[in-house]
């Protein structure tokens, strides 16, 4: 049908919907069902549903791969990690994802798996590592300290020694980085984040381009019943339209509040990649003013999680489970699509409310 490869933006809007037939609505319907008519893909809830199917395909679209939808990140996450074999080794960031790592240290304690920790930007690390590992579990950029990590050159040295590499791809989202094409083997994803994008769903993915991974997993899912439900996917398939035109937005404000951070003198350090919607940044007065800065904010709200059309933000270590290698007043501020004006007076005031 088409002569060219369609744009990101054009497959976020156009892939998985329901085929067009007179009458017949232009988004999958919501199935609310646990049984289904034999004969189909699925005739049960656990295993199948045609809600999840609609989700499931856009993001397959986006990422060039097959994704399979999970109950939230975490489960899907939880669903790879179980793929391990016994006792095999797994590389993964020192400061990533509190969750996700929280996983793999209690795998390691139980005697489950041997966990060895790197600094994901030191590409020669996490490459030595990776040597007789069976996964290379990677977060670019990582949450919450933005690191950055080169999925191409260590996907390349992980196939070389058979160490399967899984990307954890919840901040760039497809229209920033796909680390299938770069080689990586899985992609994972929280979409309760910028994929929903408006802070009312919990829900994960996983994509892979390998037929047997995928039908790997899908059992997996089912036996752990790590499912999600038809409304969340079906809201996650309605945000993911949209996806392109918060980015472009958020982004855009996201790269100026972060200029003008830099230029503050009340700020100590700000960090942003280039790319994504999220900052992290320390200010001079220390944590406790931190901590106080945010919850006084009037447009940007104080909360934890990300990627909403809303501002949030939340000083991380205020969360016990927090790596301790994060810095005490880091504050993580996911940027929404206000108008930045409003955005940066809002910072403005309570910095100096408290400076
Ligand atoms: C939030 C998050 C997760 C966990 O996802 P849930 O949907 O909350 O289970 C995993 N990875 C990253 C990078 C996240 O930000």
């Amino acid at each position: 049908m088409h002569g060219h490869d369609l744009s990101p933006s054009t497959i976020a809007v156009g892939a998985g919907r329901p085929d067009r037939v007179p009458g017949g609505p232009l988004n999958a319907p919501i199935t609310l069902a646990s049984a289904l008519v034999p004969g189909g893909a699925s005739e049960y809830g656990r295993h199948g549903n045609p809600t999840w199917d609609s989700f499931e395909t856009v993001l397959g679209a986006l990422e060039g791969g097959r994704a399979l939808a999970f109950a939230s990140g975490i489960a899907a996450t939880t669903a790879l990690f179980d793929l391990v074999p016994a006792r095999a080794a797994v590389v993964a960031p020192r400061t990533a994802y509190y969750g996700s790592l929280s996983q793999l240290h209690e795998r390691a304690r139980r005697g489950q798996i041997e966990l060895r920790l790197v600094d994901i930007d030191d590409t020669a690390a996490v490459i030595a590592a990776a040597d007789t590992a069976a996964l290379v579990w990677i977060e670019s950029p990582t949450n919450p300290g933005l690191e950055i990590a080169d999925i191409e050159a260590i996907s390349r040295a992980a196939s070389q020694a058979g160490t399967a590499v899984a990307v954890d791809n919840t901040f760039a989202t497809p229209l920033r980085q796909r680390p299938l094409e770069l080689g990586a083997d899985f992609v994972v994803h929280s979409a309760s984040k910028l994929l929903s994008g408006h802070s009312d769903v919990i829900l994960g993915a996983i994509v892979t381009n390998s037929d047997r991974a995928h039908s790997a997993i899908e059992a997996r899912r089912s036996a752990l019943g790590a499912i999600p439900g038809a409304m969340e996917t079906w809201l996650a398939a309605r945000g993911v339209r949209t996806l392109h035109v918060r980015l472009d937005r958020a982004e855009a404000n996201a790269r100026e509040l972060h200029k003008r951070l830099t230029a503050s003198r009340q700020v100590s350090s700000a960090r942003y990649p280039g790319f994504g919607t999220i900052i992290a940044f320390e200010i001079t007065a220390g944590p406790a003013a931190a901590q106080k800065m945010t919850e006084q904010s009037d447009i940007i709200t104080y909360a934890t999680s990300l990627g909403g059309v809303e501002s949030t933000w939340e000083r991380r270590r205020r969360h016990a489970g927090e790596s301790e290698t994060v810095p005490e007043g880091l504050i993580r501020l996911s940027v929404g699509i206000e108008d930045v004006e409003d955005l940066w007076i809002d910072i403005q005031n309570v910095l100096a409310a408290v400076s």
